[in-house]
């Protein structure tokens, strides 16, 4: 099946398509926005734009490149997304098993196109770094460009506290061999490393409409979604096709948890804040990422309603007393280290003590 096309952001593509018609497209892009905006979505739109044979202002759908990369299956089109890193002790075998793993996710996309983020827990551990390292070196198989996509670029962790696969990254983005064009993706360029960051030029995606949701909806669900469904996910997705596809009640609860800490949080430190603390046992700790990333994301949307830019999702009461920015950035750069430190070997439970206490200071 076919990837559904993509979604709204008409003034990027513009954008996008003028620079591949010059010839100014730098080679490498940081693609930034919400959960969900499209951002790697549109990193296939551009790389097919960039293999299809015909140089129009859209990709042309029909010629043998276009068809390739919607049925993701173009040979020089890499998509790199997170995973779950690999088991095996000998490091060859480790790049192997990420070769093996991105496969089979690319194969279960041919099949089912219509993904949802990441678990909270992958990650581009130095085994797809190494693998992408190994593509890179290889020439064009058609003959033309080649894409590499990283998804959610931010997920490039440093290993066992080495920054050795961030850096072997950056190797590649230093000097990207001719033809070559790698496209990051990211919610928060502040996560990327600013090393990577600064060698790639950002590209901003905003939010799509409520309308353009319900349409996306409408058309590409299969089975198709009732009104209802449609109507009630759209409402909760704040403009992400993304979180509107994502398991409702998934994403759903890591929100709720998320309001219930920043309202106990509030209250300040006392048999509320404890009670939050204790309620809540992470034992996966994807589920634990995933509030975290959610907590981010509410704290974001307030400091965007204090700024008098228009507030997508609902705002816990709490967080409206707030008249400037700054505290909810300052707890936003919390939650970013506490974000980092789930990724590493560090309790779940400890970490959110932590961080209450911490939010409770700053909120
Ligand atoms: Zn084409």
């Amino acid at each position: 099946m076919p990837l559904p096309p993509l979604t709204g952001h008409l003034e990027t593509r513009r954008r996008l398509a003028q620079a591949v018609r010059g010839d100014t497209l730098p080679q490498v892009l940081l693609l930034t926005g919400p959960t969900g905006a499209g951002k790697q979505r549109l990193a296939l739109w551009l790389a097919q734009l960039v293999l299809c044979e015909r140089h129009d202002e859209e990709p042309c759908g029909s010629c043998r490149a276009c068809r390739l990369v919607i049925g993701l299956s173009h040979a020089d089109l890499h998509w790199f997304v997170p995973i779950a890193r690999p088991k095996a002790g000998d490091p060859d075998r480790q790049v192997d098993e990420a070769a093996e793993t991105l496969a089979g996710i690319m194969e279960e996309r041919r099949k089912h196109p219509l993904y949802t983020p990441a678990d909270g827990m992958a990650s581009h551990s130095i085994a797809t770094v190494r693998l992408l390292q190994r593509k890179a070196s290889l020439t064009s198989v058609e003959g033309g460009a080649r894409v590499f996509i990283i998804g959610e670029a931010d997920r490039l962790v440093p290993q066992e506290s080495s920054p050795e696969a961030a850096n072997a990254t950056l190797k590649l983005l230093e000097e990207p061999p001719p033809g070559a064009l790698y496209l990051l993706t990211t919610l928060d360029p502040r996560r990327v490393l600013p090393t990577i960051r600064s060698r790639a030029a950002p590209i901003r995606l905003n939010r799509l409409t409520d309308e353009a949701v319900r349409d996306f909806l409408r058309q590409h669900t299969e089975p198709r979604w009732s009104e209802e469904k449609i109507e009630q996910r759209a409402g909760l997705a704040a403009g992400s096709i993304g979180i509107a596809l994502s398991e409702g009640e998934e994403s759903g609860k890591a929100y709720r948890s998320a309001e219930q800490l920043l309202v106990a949080v509030a209250e300040g430190r006392g048999p509320a804040l404890e009670r939050a603390l204790g309620q809540v046992t992470y034992s996966a700790r994807g589920e634990f990422a995933a509030m975290l990333d959610a907590l981010a994301d509410t704290l974001g949307e307030a400091a965007r309603g204090t700024m008098g830019q228009p507030v997508r999702r609902s705002i816990p009461q709490p967080l409206l007393r707030h008249r400037s920015p700054r505290p909810l950035l300052q707890a936003m750069e919390r939650v970013a280290e506490a974000r980092e430190a789930a990724a590493g070997n560090v309790n779940p439970q400890i970490l959110l003590a932590v961080l209450g206490e911490e939010l409770a200071e700053v909120l």
